[in-house]
């Protein structure tokens, strides 16, 4: 009979699961798993929320739509990508489209393509449009409607290129677009304006070289953020000669990769890409995650392959209304992402690209999301909340008032519960012990 795991050819499988998917969900993993990872010094405890099983449920849906798919085919990310959901006619098989999402995709065509894998699909409520991963991968006709303040590129990307795919806004560091191409496109990414298209922001690898050529010739960056599109859609001979030429350059300290695959194409993290990344750490890798239901076993088996490989993980949300702007809904996030063990990093609001006016929210919820935070869970799980500042003024963080005020020289600050207390701070000019 077939399991539905994502790891059957795994030489060297991912680190503790059980305090993730519950002591009793270990049959979904296979013998070789019992084998590594049985509890036995472990003392019995609860799991309040376990990550979302979706092993029957996606196997129910490859079934009804792959009918001739085997699981081998449907664990295979080229397989995943190959069948990415990409027009109305084949969505509107999988789920029931409401009137609303049925026109987005009839009528003008948006500038953000639909794509979406198998995988994400099987994720979907058919029945209710409002379901929030639903709402981040399926176009509206929301979409089509540009308001004031939004841009196409509202962060100045594209001035602060002095190459083609490089992005030098910052003193010591660089992003570095590789890609236009992603497995599922979100809805209100920053980049709708050249993901899933081709023309300028086509990159290729004579752009590749000329990126790294930039990169060579600017001691002062020492951190390169691979970015797009998304860099794990390459495969991994082209990621890796990305990678070896970055190493080559001595002033390239830190390496990060940008990803959504562990959460739209989890096939993606294979024991090939892993060994491949081991060689050339210090790597760090950033997660981007909308919401607790994001966080499956496919999921959580990948983050942790991620994490046992050594890569340190980050998270990046997008604060996105009626999506993931409640405290609840957040809390559930940060708290899951630890526990596949990757640390909640940016909170960010959302940015102001066209037609995004249905996702944004006040930054007043923002600032209502830390403040649900921090104290109430670990503070290991609260994000840094930042505004990107249209017209390239950088990330700049956000934190509710917690300094209230000064009296006789000591401050006034107010604590998570809302109590003021009084600390005596050091005078500023005179009287300074250095
Ligand atoms: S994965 Fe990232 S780059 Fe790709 S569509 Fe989503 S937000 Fe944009």
């Amino acid at each position: 009979m077939e399991s539905e795991t994502l790891f059957v050819e795994e030489a060297e499988p991912p680190g503790r699961l059980t305090d993730i998917v519950g002591p009793n969900q270990y049959s979904d993993f296979g013998t070789s798993l019992n084998t590594f990872y049985t509890p036995a010094a472990a003392p019995a405890r609860s799991v309040s929320r376990p990550a979302v099983s979706n092993d029957s449920r996606a196997r129910a849906f490859r079934k009804r739509f792959f009918p001739n798919t085997t699981l081998k085919e449907w664990q295979d990310w080229h397989w995943q990508l190959r069948n990415r959901v990409r027009d109305v006619e084949t969505l509107g098989r999988m789920i029931h489209l409401s009137e609303d999402e049925r026109h987005a995709m009839s009528g003008q065509a948006s500038s953000l393509p639909l794509a979406i894998t198998p995988y994400y699909a099987s994720l979907l409520d058919p029945w209710n449009p409002r379901q929030a991963l639903r709402r981040t991968v399926v176009p509206t006709v929301h979409e089509h409607f540009r308001s004031s303040g939004e841009a196409d590129d509202p962060l100045h990307e594209d001035e602060d290129s002095p190459v083609p795919g490089i992005v030098h806004r910052y003193p010591d560091r660089v992003l570095f677009l590789v890609t236009g191409n992603c497995s599922t496109y979100c809805r209100y990414c920053t980049r709708s304006r050249m993901v899933g298209h081709q023309g300028n922001h086509c990159l290729n690898t004579e752009q590749w070289e000329k990126g790294i050529s930039y990169i060579a010739e600017h001691p002062e960056v020492r951190d390169v953020l691979l970015s797009g599109g998304d860099p794990l859609t390459l495969g991994d001979e082209q990621l890796e000669w990305l990678l070896a030429h970055l190493r080559r350059i001595p002033h390239v300290e830190l390496i990060r990769i940008g990803t959504k695959a562990p959460v739209v194409l989890p096939q993606r993290i294979t024991p090939g890409l892993v060994k491949m990344l081991k060689r050339y750490h210090p790597l760090w890798i950033s997660i981007h995650a909308a919401h607790p239901d994001e966080l499956t076993q496919d999921a959580a088996r990948a983050c942790i392959r991620l994490a046992d490989a050594g890569i340190p993980l980050g998270s990046q949300t997008v604060l996105l209304s009626g999506i993931n702007d409640d405290v609840e809904t957040m809390k559930r996030l940060v708290q899951g992402l630890l526990k596949i063990r990757v640390k909640p990093y940016y909170l960010y609001q959302c940015d102001p690209i066209p037609g995004s006016s249905h996702f944004r929210t006040p930054v007043a919820k923002g600032l209502e999301m830390i403040r649900g935070l921090r104290g109430f869970t670990t503070g290991y799980a609260v994000p840094t909340y930042v505004i990107d500042a249209p017209g390239g003024g950088g990330k700049i963080p956000l934190l509710p008032e917690y300094v209230v005020g000064q009296d006789n020289g000591d401050l006034l600050l107010r604590n998570y519960e809302g109590q003021v207390f009084r600390y005596p701070d050091c005078p500023s000019e005179e009287g300074v012990i250095h």
